[in-house]
Parts: structure tokens; C-alpha cells; sequence
């Protein structure tokens, strides 16, 4: 704890870090958080990690954003790696609220005026509220008057949803990660969660302990390979060509389950067909694993009498993310593993509150509830209940926008809560379009990488100072109250976004988020007997949920599918290589993600003080041998090359690392790995391919 003062009060609330949603309980005196302990919650069992336990002091940080700011006349755009967020004066002043608001809106709808409603886009927040993407995607469609909105699903599990949606018609999770402990077999792919999904990782060990069998499907060695029945370490993106493999040996050797594929899906008959020739024998040294190892594993998923499959963004982050996601779930139905306790399907969700954010249609093609906008009768109902037309046609993604930003259609942008000038991909080129807008606003708790090339900064709210419901990986909605007072002159965010709103003469007038949670029932139904007051009561629900006291649906689709014809659908696919393969001139595998004490772009954690202090510094991870190779010890510096870009940064030894390949972690800005993944997209998904990039790895000079 660090403090020998006692607390004078506690509010419960929710950690707004990962998507596993721990329930916590703040301990407060004099206003500040003095620690922090977990809460029974549905997902965590009192359990917390390190950042739910120490990463609760960057709300008081020195460099904290408390006043509105308006940038100077003509102070350069761009990151600048000497430019001090805690005193912004050299490129901005500080404004009133009313100064701040006014420039804010006039620039964006000056814009559209001149432009048009295609002129202006907005990227809403995963780490806000429901309550606020809610209101961030009506103020685009509604005020906008386009669908250019979207957030970091993008980035992360777009793809995962866009193959859940086409064959089984829901992009959220079957069934929560504590059925795992009902499975006998679980797979845990693409995914690393005693780093990314800390409390999670905890529950799939406790599970391992009483029998259930653990596969770790991933390039890298792990910690949950300590916990497992099996590990298959294959040759990073052959995913589709393992899987594919799998499917070969539960059709060639008849594990499916005919009476499930008969009763719940559809062509089947055509995957049989598509996958018969891909055999685990013809695949193996495409996956550099042996094919007796994927016949094991194939089996040991397929004769199981319940079975799970988790994945993370190894998964979804790849030009052929869909193609993954697809042929996890035709795994799933070919062996009936869907609809039973201890049997599903879930994509592990990172930020604490990207299920929520995109239920509530932050998402550029879809309304709320994933109702899709080209569809006139979804229109209309959200026309009625806004009483304000709507654009029929899908917005661009994130990736898209940027594009769109460079080539100069889009001329404005509002920006919650996101940091695209540290997080999209290709950074010189997203930093060089970000730096052509002609207005941008930013909303965040710090003068971020993007914050430096805004015209207008608005001070926001941090999750400890603010009312507000979340949804997390588990479909279970929650409740986050306030623990702390705003500082200085920052707002809720919510606030914000209907003073903005009011300016593009919308006639908003909530007065809590609960006004707004009561509207969005009105537009989705997945909120269904869920209400403020249940929530402030009981904490927690999960969607669905069918009735007004029962806790929700912990596993769906049982009887059918919500699709069309209430089946689920069989997606077959064919292996695609990488975008950009590794060669002579670039021999080695970048790949990026997160680590246990960072979270994302690190503009809050590494404002944590005990989670900075842990991992302070850039880091790139290699396998012993590949640092022997390059005749280095660990601390050494290296310099990381790709066709995009090259950073400098320290090496670190992982014996879980493959040789061949090397890990960085994408929160440092002074080693951005941003500036050299690979922009190109899944098509479907529209997501970037982080996970693999040609890279050049040289000795680097000591700084
Ligand atoms: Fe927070 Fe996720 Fe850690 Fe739980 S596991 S304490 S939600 S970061």
C-alpha cells in the first residue's frame, strides 16, 4: 500500500484496464485513491492484477490535462520528443470551457458546411463508458451526419467479429471464460493471457489443476506452456494452414458430430470437401510442427466431451485475421462445442470496455446492437427514436480514415481517447496525416502523441471520476462509479460530448449517464431487462439476459443461431502468406503486443508509478540464440529495421521467443514500434497485420 493513512471511505467500482472486468474497491481519504482491493465480481473472484491493484495514481499525475487548451498561432504540429505535457505553453494557451467548446464546434462544422458531412470522421473511445460511445456514435450520425466513427476494435479484434457475425450472427462470445473450468479440453490461441488477461490466466490454471486439458496453439513460448497438456509452437502466420490441418483430421477420421452439424449449422458438406486434401502430413512443414502433433491435438479437441477455444490478437491482428477466426469457429461447430456449459467460442476482448463500445456501435458499417446501417428498417427505427435521418451508407474504418485524412476527403476529426498517432500502424504516414487536418479536436486526460497535433485539447475524465457502466469480455455489464473529484476544470466526458453536440444544434439534454443508459435500451435490445438500478444493485448482468431478475445468459445459442436462417455457417478458407514475407534483405519476424505492467499506448500506466517503475524502459525480446547470433548479451542495444522505419532499443532475453523472430511492445514513444508494423489490411476485418512484419535486426551503437 505505500501509505500508513487510513481510508476514510470506499466505492466500488470496476478496473478500467483489461476487458477481463475485475470488480474492485476503491479506498479513498482526502479525495485520493490510497489502494485498491478486488471485489467478488462474476470474473475475478476478489482476484486483481498488477495493474487493478497499482495503477491508480496517473488521474493526479504532474502532466495531468486540466484545462481546456487552444493551440498558438502557428505553433508546429508533430510529435516532438522534447515537448513537456506537463507544461504544453509553447504551442498552447489555456481557454475557458466556453472559448474551447465554441472553437471546437465551429471548426468542425465549418467543415462540413463547406464540405459536406463526408468532410469530418470521429474516433470514440474502448476505454470510456458505455454511456459515451453511445452518445460519441449519435453525435457523428446524428450531428456529423455520416458513419465515419469507429475505435480500437479496429485494431484488435475487427476481425474476430467480422468472422463471428458471417457464420454464427453474434460478434460477442458464447460463453464466458469461467466455463473453462466446466471444459474438458480448452485451447488458448494467439493469445498470452497471464500477461494480457492476467485474472483470466489465473481461473484457465485453476481449471488445468483439476483436469481440464490446456492446448497452447502459438509461435511463442508462454507462461500458460507451464500449465499445459500440450504446446504446438508452429511457424508464425500458418495459422490457417494448422487449423485447416485440424479440420482434415476430424473429417477424415470422422470425430465430427453429425447429429450437432444436422441439427445447428449449414456447409458442412463443403468444408468437408474444401479441407480433404490438407492433410496434416501435406501442412506440417508449412507449420513446422510435426503432422503426429496436429493429429494429437485435432483429436484430443474433437473427442472431448466439452471443449473450448479462446484466442487473442495473434489471432485477429493478420491480413488473413478472418480467415483465423473462421476456421476456429468451424472447429467449434464441426464438433458441436457451442451451446453447452464448459463448450464455445471467445475471443479473448483487450480494452475494459471494447465489448461495450462496440455494442453501442462505435463502429463505422453497424448501429447499435450490430444492426447493420444499409438496412432501411434498422434506419428507420433509429431515425424515429433520434427523429434525425441517417446515412445509409457504412462509414470508413480506422485505417480507412487516416487514408482518407492523407488524401484529403477527410478535413476534421474529433478524437476520444484514442492515440492513433502512437497506435495505428505505419506511424510516419499516420502522423504525417494527422498533421494535414485542417481541425482537430482531442479529448483526453494528457497531452497525448495525437493531443500534439490538435488545434483544441479538452481536459477529460479519468474512470475513477465518473459514474458509468462497461462491458467486458464475458458479456457481463457492470457498474463504475465515481471515486474522486475531476480536477481543475476537466468533465466528465459525456459532458463534453453534449456540449459539443448542442453546438451542431442537436437539442441533447441528459444529466447523468443514466439518462443515457435509459435511451440506449430503447435502441438495443441486447440490453433487455437490464436497468441502471439493477446494476447499482447488483453490480453486474450479463447479456442477454431474460428476465428482470435473472442474472443473463452465461452460455448462448443452445437451440439456434441468430442468423437468418438460424443456423450457423461453415466459412471454409485457404491458407494466404503473410503480406510481407521475410526475405534476404529483411530475414527476421517483428511482432508487437503488450506487456503485463503497460496498457496500450502506455498514456496511462506509464503514469503509474509502481507499473513504470517495473518496466520502465523500451525493450526488444529475442531468443538466446538469436542474440548469440548477433554476438550480444541482454541490455545490449539494437536497432530494428523495417521498410517503414528504424528504432533503437535495448534487448531482452526470452526463451519463449522463436529465433528468427522479435517481440516489442507498442507503449513506448520513444521507441514507437508503430513507425515500422505493417499498415496493410485484413479485408474483411479491415484490420492491420501487427503481428507480422519483415524486419532487419543489427547491433546498434550504445547511446
Ligand atoms: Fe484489471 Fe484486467 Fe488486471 Fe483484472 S485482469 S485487474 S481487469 S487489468
Amino acid at each position: 500500500r505505500g501509505d500508513s493513512r487510513s481510508a476514510d471511505s470506499t466505492v466500488d467500482s470496476v478496473c478500467p484496464y483489461c476487458g477481463v472486468g475485475c470488480q474492485l474497491r476503491y479506498h479513498i481519504k482526502d479525495d485520493e485513491i490510497l489502494f485498491v482491493e478486488g471485489r467478488d465480481g462474476p470474473s475475478n473472484h476478489n482476484r486483481l492484477c498488477v495493474k487493478g491493484r497499482f495503477g491508480f495514481d496517473y488521474p493526479r499525475h504532474s502532466s495531468r490535462l486540466t484545462v481546456p487548451l487552444i493551440r498558438r498561432e502557428g505553433a508546429p504540429k508533430g510529435v516532438d520528443p522534447d515537448f513537456d505535457p506537463a507544461q504544453p505553453w509553447s504551442h498552447f494557451r489555456e481557454a475557458t470551457w466556453e472559448e474551447a467548446l465554441d472553437r471546437a464546434a465551429q471548426g468542425l462544422v465549418s467543415l462540413k458546411n463547406a464540405h459536406g458531412p463526408n468532410a469530418l470522421a470521429g474516433f470514440g473511445s474502448a476505454k470510456c463508458s458505455n454511456e459515451e460511445a453511445w452518445l460519441f456514435q449519435k453525435l457523428v450520425r446524428t450531428g456529423f451526419g455520416s458513419n465515419h466513427v469507429d475505435h480500437c476494435t479496429r485494431l484488435c479484434h475487427a476481425s474476430s467479429v467480422a468472422a463471428l457475425m458471417e457464420c454464427i450472427g453474434s460478434g460477442a462470445v458464447t460463453a464466458s471464460f469461467m466455463q473453462a473450468q466446466q471444459a474438458d479440453v480448452v485451447i488458448l490461441t494467439g493469445c498470452n493471457p497471464a500477461i494480457n488477461h492476467p485474472v483470466a490466466a489465473t481461473f484457465f490454471k485453476q481449471a488445468a489443476k483439476q483436469g481440464t486439458k490446456l492446448i497452447v496453439l502459438d509461435p511463442r513460448g508462454q507462461a500458460m506452456g507451464a500449465h499445459a497438456y500440450r504446446t504446438l509452437r508452429f511457424t508464425p502466420g500458418s495459422d490457417v494452414s494448422l487449423f485447416n490441418a485440424m479440420l482434415n483430421v476430424i473429417v477424415t477420421e470422422e470425430l465430427y458430430d453429425q447429429a450437432y452439424i444436422d441439427a445447428h449449422t449449414e456447409g458442412f458438406e463443403a468444408l468437408k470437401a474444401h479441407v480433404w486434401d490438407m492433410t496434416p502430413e501435406i501442412m506440417a512443414d508449412s507449420c513446422g510442427v510435426s503432422a503426429d502433433a496436429i493429429r494429437e491435438v485435432a483429436r484430443l479437441y474433437a473427442t472431448a466431451d466439452n471443449a473450448m477455444i479462446f484466442w487473442g490478437m495473434g489471432i485477429s491482428q493478420h491480413t488473413h485475421g478472418t480467415d483465423n477466426a473462421r476456421c476456429l469457429i468451424s472447429l467449434a461447430l464441426a464438433c458441436g462445442h457451442t451451446g453447452r456449459p464448459g463448450t464455445g467460442l471467445h475471443p479473448l476482448r483487450g480494452q475494459n470496455n471494447v465489448q461495450g463500445a462496440s455494442d453501442a456501435g462505435l463502429i463505422p458499417m453497424v448501429m447499435p446492437d450490430y444492426q447493420p446501417v444499409s438496412d432501411a428498417q434498422v434506419r428507420s427505427a433509429f431515425e424515429e427514436l433520434w427523429n434525425t435521418p441517417l446515412d445509409d451508407k457504412p462509414g470508413l474504418t480506422v485505417v480507412e480514415i487516416m487514408e482518407a485524412v492523407r488524401d484529403g476527403t477527410i478535413k476534421g476529426m474529433y478524437i476520444q481517447g484514442e492515440n492513433p498517432a502512437m497506435s495505428d500502424p505505419d506511424l510516419d504516414h499516420a502522423r504525417a496525416a494527422l498533421g494535414t487536418l485542417e481541425h482537430l479536436v482531442v479529448q483526453d486526460l494528457f497531452v497525448t502523441e495525437t493531443a500534439q497535433f490538435a488545434d483544441i485539447v479538452l481536459p477529460a475524465s479519468a474512470w475513477p471520476e465518473k459514474d458509468g457502466t462497461v462491458t467486458n469480455t464475458n458479456r457481463q455489464v457492470q457498474l463504475g462509479r465515481q471515486a474522486m473529484p475531476l480536477p481543475g476544470q476537466a468533465k466528465p466526458d459525456w459532458w463534453i460530448i453534449q456540449e459539443i453536440a448542442k453546438r451542431f444544434g442537436l437539442p441533447w439534454d441528459y444529466s447523468h449517464p443514466r439518462d443515457v443508459f435509459a435511451e440506449m435500451k430503447r435502441g438495443m435490445p441486447s440490453l433487455d431487462h437490464i436497468t441502471w438500478e439493477r446494476l447499482e444493485r447488483e453490480g453486474s448482468v450479463t447479456y442477454p439476459c431474460l428476465s428482470d431478475d435473472g442474472p443473463g445468459e452465461d452460455v448462448v445459442f443452445s437451440e439456434t443461431f441468430p442468423t437468418t436462417t438460424g443456423r450457423a455457417k461453415f466459412s471454409p478458407t485457404l491458407p494466404l502468406p503473410p503480406d510481407e514475407p521475410i526475405d534476404a534483405e529483411y530475414p527476421t519476424v517483428l511482432t508487437t503486443g503488450r506487456q503485463l505492467e503497460h496498457w496500450h499506448t502506455g498514456s496511462m500506466t506509464r503514469r503509474a508509478r509502481v507499473l513504470d517503475d517495473l518496466e520502465p524502459e523500451a525493450v526488444a525480446s529475442l531468443a538466446p540464440g538469436e542474440l548469440r547470433r548477433l554476438d550480444m548479451q541482454p541490455g545490449d542495444p539494437i536497432s530494428i529495421t523495417t521498410r517503414r522505419g528504424n528504432i533503437t532499443l535495448k534487448t531482452r532475453v526470452d526463451t519463449g521467443m522463436p529465433e528468427g523472430m522479435v517481440f516489442v511492445p507498442f507503449c513506448y514513444a520513444e521507441a514507437a514500434v508503430n513507425l515500422l508494423t505493417n499498415p496493410a489490411l485484413d479485408p474483411y476485418g479491415k484490420i492491420p497485420e501487427f503481428k507480422y512484419a519483415a524486419c532487419r535486426v543489427d547491433k546498434a551503437e550504445a547511446t
